[in-house]
């Protein structure tokens, strides 16, 4: 199957029930290409340096998510260009993407990551967190950051049951977070879950965005 091939399988798959980010860590820019040659713009990657350097050699109408974990230190170098940040996850990371924001003049859209998972490993916030966090005060200092949603991970499990919970539970947070703190506010719209081997089961329950990877350019080298 060739790239073109398996991105129109899975865009028929989410059949405009979710907007679909590509994501394409560790692939090389031919491939990436190829993904641009059949019409997506939406890629995304996990690695700062990797990210720059697609950036700065693909074409400028490519939207570029950072989907991985980032570090504080390093938002600068994503701050001109980044289109969409999934895994915001400390209040200092929120402070910092707004500092950049204002220092490129533009708002950086951001997710909030929550941790739905069982396992230790992953990151984000819980509920309460978010809710003793995002206060009045601190959303009216973020003048350049426009936080759009959530995102989450599941457990790497084959229990579809388990991962269903884990993405209901993340559903919950974003009523929550909607209902209680962004109430009149339309672009806290996005719930970002799904990747390759969960999307069908995250979209159905509520998934906006998925990010899926191997399905569309096949199993990537190391992790
Ligand atoms: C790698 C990655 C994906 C895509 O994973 P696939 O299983 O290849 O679809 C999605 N989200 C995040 C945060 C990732 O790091």
């Amino acid at each position: 199957m060739s790239i073109q091939n398996n991105l129109q399988a899975v865009l028929k798959q989410i059949d405009g029930r979710a907007k679909l980010v590509a994501v394409s860590k560790t692939k090389p820019n031919e491939d990436l290409m190829q993904a641009y040659e059949a019409g997506q713009r939406v890629l995304g990657e996990n690695k700062v340096q990797e990210l720059v350097g697609k950036y700065e050699s693909l074409p400028k109408d490519i939207e570029w998510h950072m989907i991985g974990h980032l570090q504080s230190n390093k938002v600068k170098y994503i701050a001109p260009f980044v289109s969409l940040i999934h895994g915001v996850d400390t209040e200092k990371l929120l402070k910092t993407i707004n500092k950049e924001g204002k220092k490129n003049n533009r708002k950086i859209a951001c997710l909030l990551q929550v941790h739905i998972a069982q396992e230790q490993t992953k990151f984000g916030f819980s509920e309460e967190e978010l809710l003793n966090l995002l206060t009045p005060l601190l959303l009216s200092e973020l003048k350049y950051v426009e936080l759009k949603g959530v995102m989450g991970m599941a457990t790497f499990t084959n229990d579809t049951d388990q991962i269903r919970q884990e993405f209901k539970s993340l559903k919950n947070v974003f009523d929550k977070l909607k209902t209680q703190v962004f109430v009149n506010d339309s672009c806290f719209s996005e719930i970002s879950m799904g990747m390759s081997g969960d999307y069908q089961l995250a979209i159905e329950e509520g998934s906006t965005m998925v990010r899926v990877g191997s399905s569309i350019f096949g199993v990537r080298n190391y992790h």
